[in-house]
C-alpha cells in the first residue's frame, strides 16, 4: 500500500529546459516538459544545479541559429551534459561541429527521441508521488492563456521559408483531439486559446477533413467547423497564421458574434504581385483588399495583424512603392517588418539580385515610418470606448492587459487603473481614456 506520508528517497532528476524560438516551438517544448515531468523528472530554471539542460532551438533565420549556438555554448558551460533538439536539429552537423560535446542531437517533433536522449543520460526515477501531472500537461505559458497547436509543418514552399524542410509536409491532428486539449485547458483555468500552425487555414486539407468524434459527434477537421467549435468554449479563441483564402470569409461572422475574437493574423509579407510571385506566397492571387474591406463591413472592429518582409531579391523602388501604398489602403492595426535575410537553403536567393543593405535600411525605416502613423490612427479610435481587457500582470494600482485586439508577445498592453486589486487572468471592463503609440490606457469600470 502507498504511505502517503512516505517522502522518496533520493532528489528526483533535475532538467532545466531552454526554450527559443516560436510559439510552435513552444508547444514542442511543452509537450516534451509535460512527458518529463509525468515520469518524475523535476524541472529547473537553472542550468547550475540541474542534471542536464534541453535546448529547444530555432533555426529559422541566420540570427535564430546564432542565438541558438549561444544558447548551447552556456548551457555546456554552466552545466556540461546538454541535449539538443527543434529546428536546428535537423542539419545536426552544424550543431556538432560547434559543440562535439553535446550528448544527443534531434529534430523537430521528435518528442520520442528527446526523451529517450534524457532516459540514456539521466534516468527516470520512479516515484508515484513525483509522477503526478495535471491533465492538461505543463505550460510554459502563464495559466490564463495558452497555445493551441492544430498541426505541424505545412504544404507551402514559400521561397524565403526552410520551414518545410525542417518540419515536413502538412500533418494535421484530428479535430476531436484538438478539442479535447482545448477542454482540457479550459477547464484548468485557460482563458484565452491561442491557435496555432504554420498555415492554420489549411487545417485538415491533409486529412481530407476527416471527422472524429467530440461531445458525441462528429467534427470534421475544418478550419470554419474547428473555429465554432472553439468557439462553444465560451473562452478567448485568437487566430494565428491565417492565409487569405476565399473560404477565411466564413469565419468572420463567428468574429462579428464574439464567439471567436475580432482578431486575424495574418502573415502578408508584401503586396507587389511580382515579390509576392517569387516568394510563391498562399492565396497571394485573392484581392486581398477588397477582402479586408468586406471582412470590415461584417465585423466593423476586427483587427488585422501582418508581418512584412523588405528588401526581397529584386525587389524593385516600384514595388516598394507599391507595398507602402498598399499599406495606407489596408490600414492593418498592428504590423511588424522585417529586412529580407538571406536564409542559407532558401530558394530566394537565387531568384534575384540581392538588395543593398542600405536600401533595405531605408525601406525598412520609411515602412515602419508609414505603418507608425497608421497604427497611431487605428488605436486612438478606440478613446472612449469601453472595451474587454484580460489582465496579465497585476498591480496595486495599475494593471497590465490586453484587448481582444493584442495577442501577447507580440501586439499592445492595456494600462488598466481600478478601485480594486485586479487579478491576474481576470477580464474587466476598461473605458479607454488614451493612447499612445503602441498602447491604451483606461479605468476599469466593470468586473
Ligand atoms: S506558409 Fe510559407 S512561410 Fe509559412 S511555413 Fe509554410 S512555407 Fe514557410
Amino acid at each position: 500500500m502507498l504511505d502517503p506520508d512516505k517522502k522518496p528517497d533520493t532528489a528526483a532528476p533535475k532538467v532545466s529546459f531552454v526554450s527559443l524560438g516560436c510559439p510552435k516551438a513552444l508547444v514542442d517544448s511543452e509537450r516534451i516538459v509535460t512527458r518529463l515531468r509525468a515520469e518524475g523528472y523535476e524541472l529547473s530554471r537553472e542550468h547550475a544545479g540541474s542534471d542536464l539542460v534541453i535546448v529547444n532551438t530555432c533555426g529559422f533565420l541566420d540570427s535564430a541559429k546564432a542565438e541558438s549556438l549561444a544558447a548551447i555554448g552556456s548551457a555546456l558551460k554552466e552545466n556540461g551534459k546538454v541535449i539538443v533538439t527543434g529546428c536546428m536539429g535537423a542539419e545536426p552537423e552544424n550543431i556538432s561541429a560547434a559543440y562535439p560535446q553535446v550528448l544527443a542531437i534531434t529534430g523537430p517533433q521528435q518528442y520520442e527521441s528527446v526523451v529517450d536522449a534524457v532516459h540514456k543520460a539521466l534516468p527516470p526515477m520512479h516515484d508515484p508521488f513525483l509522477d503526478l501531472v495535471p491533465p492538461e500537461g505543463i505550460k510554459l505559458t502563464p495559466r490564463h492563456y495558452a497555445y493551441l497547436k492544430i498541426s505541424e509543418g505545412c504544404d507551402n514552399r514559400c521561397s524565403f521559408c526552410i520551414i518545410p524542410r525542417l518540419r515536413g509536409d502538412l500533418v494535421s491532428r484530428p479535430a476531436g483531439d484538438v478539442m479535447r486539449e482545448a477542454e482540457k485547458l479550459v477547464t484548468a483555468g485557460v482563458k484565452e486559446l491561442l491557435v496555432i500552425s504554420q498555415d492554420t487555414s489549411a487545417y485538415g486539407v491533409d486529412i481530407k477533413y476527416a471527422s472524429s468524434q467530440w461531445r458525441g459527434k462528429d467534427l470534421r477537421a475544418k478550419f470554419i467547423d474547428l473555429s465554432a467549435a472553439l468557439g462553444e468554449l465560451r473562452v478567448w479563441v485568437r487566430l494565428h497564421y491565417v492565409y487569405p483564402y476565399p473560404h477565411v470569409d466564413e469565419v468572420i461572422p463567428l468574429m462579428a458574434e464574439r464567439k471567436i475574437l475580432p482578431y486575424l493574423d495574418i502573415p502578408f509579407q508584401h503586396a507587389a504581385p511580382d515579390v509576392l510571385k517569387r516568394m510563391k506566397r498562399p492565396a497571394a492571387q485573392e484581392k486581398t483588399l477588397e477582402r479586408i474591406a468586406r471582412w470590415r463591413e461584417i465585423c466593423p472592429d476586427l483587427t488585422l495583424r501582418s508581418t512584412f518582409i523588405v528588401g526581397f531579391p529584386g525587389e524593385t523602388d516600384a514595388d516598394f512603392d507599391y507595398l507602402l501604398q498598399w499599406l495606407e489602403e489596408a490600414a492593418l492595426d498592428r504590423v511588424g517588418c522585417f529586412k529580407y535575410e538571406p536564409v542559407r537553403g532558401a530558394a530566394a536567393n537565387d531568384l534575384a539580385a540581392a538588395v543593398p543593405d542600405d536600401v533595405k535600411e531605408d525601406r525598412w525605416h520609411r515602412f515602419m515610418q508609414a505603418q507608425q502613423k497608421i497604427s497611431t490612427r487605428r488605436l486612438k479610435r478606440k478613446v472612449g470606448t469601453r472595451q474587454q481587457v484580460i489582465i496579465d500582470s497585476a498591480g496595486p494600482t495599475v494593471s497590465k492587459g490586453r484587448s481582444m485586439a493584442d495577442a501577447p508577445e507580440i501586439d499592445g498592453a492595456v494600462y488598466v487603473a481600478s478601485r480594486r486589486p485586479l487579478r491576474v487572468g481576470e477580464i474587466a471592463t476598461v473605458k479607454i481614456e488614451r493612447a499612445d503609440e503602441y498602447d491604451l490606457h483606461g479605468t476599469a469600470v466593470g468586473f
